[in-house]
């Protein structure tokens, strides 16, 4: 399996590979970790490696079902948040989940959900969620995401799979110099040269640093006009510099990573003439 997106995490990494190579990608998995760990990239990792259609090693990042996932757009998958901000995702729209999933899939072979904050569903909420592990139609997925998930009930946890994600070195907010030209040059570099799922990926990993993001924007025009001047690939590179500067506009209203990496793959990967408005 083709995890190079998710930082750290290596002996995850392994478990997933070795699984995969084995009896195949589980129907549940239970993916928990701290705010900033990686829980959403790992997520669309497992989606679109169920989702594509590549021969050889998924996911691929290219074909059409990758690049809709990566876009938020697969409508084979699904994200759950409860009904209002803070709240828990609700027994009702557990039993209207579990409806859903009984129509087969629109295009792919797999119906996907992800549930946000799993861990936070009431009980109800939760038993109602384990008869559909239990029962559910055989190409339904869950990916039940968690903050702690000792806040699932033990009965649930035993139908999942469960991928324990660490962080990679320090907190995000207390990141040095050192990790955030990490990350500065791992952003020019998906924006120079990288596909749709890779720099959506890439972009995903600020998750977390929305403190900083002022600062890594500052640093990523340098890194980028850099990398123009000494021979870079210049059509893109001149089109990414012109995207973070207006990011810097939308780096001050309340945007999260995700509306942010679909915004820059959109500027990215557009016909030229329909981006440079
Ligand atoms: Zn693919």
């Amino acid at each position: 399996m083709e995890l190079s997106a998710l930082t750290g995490n290596e002996r995850l990494k392994e478990q997933l590979s070795q699984r995969e190579s084995g009896r195949g990608l589980s129907h549940a998995y239970i993916i928990s970790g701290p705010a900033g760990s990686g829980r959403h990239t790992l997520a669309r990792l497992l989606a679109a490696g169920m989702l594509c259609t590549s021969r050889g090693e998924r996911p691929c990042g290219k074909c059409g079902p990758c690049i809709k996932v990566s876009r938020g757009l697969h409508p084979d998958l699904s994200v759950i948040t409860g009904p209002g901000e803070g709240k828990p995702i609700a027994v009702d729209q557990v039993r209207a989940l579990r409806s859903d999933a009984y129509v087969r899939p629109n295009e792919g072979e797999r119906k996907i959900y992800l549930l946000e904050e799993a861990d936070q569903m009431n009980p109800s909420a939760q038993n109602a969620m384990l008869k559909l592990l239990e029962e559910g139609p055989p190409y339904a997925a869950f990916l039940l995401m968690a903050r702690n998930a000792g806040g699932l009930l033990q009965t649930v946890r035993s139908r999942c799979e469960e991928l324990t994600l660490t962080p990679a070195g320090q907190p995000e907010e207390a990141a040095s110099d050192r990790e955030r030209q990490a990350v500065v040059e791992k952003l020019a570099s998906a924006l120079e040269r990288a596909g749709e799922l890779e720099l959506f990926e890439a972009v995903m990993s600020l998750e977390g640093k929305r403190a900083e993001l002022s600062v890594l924007l500052d640093a990523l025009e340098s890194e980028l006009g850099a990398r123009a001047a000494r021979g870079g690939d210049r059509r893109r590179l001149l089109r990414a510099t012109e995207l973070v500067n207006r990011l810097r506009e939308a780096a001050r209203l309340n945007v999260s990573a995700g509306q942010l990496a679909g915004w820059l793959c959109a500027g990215m990967f557009e016909p030229l003439e329909l981006a440079i408005v």
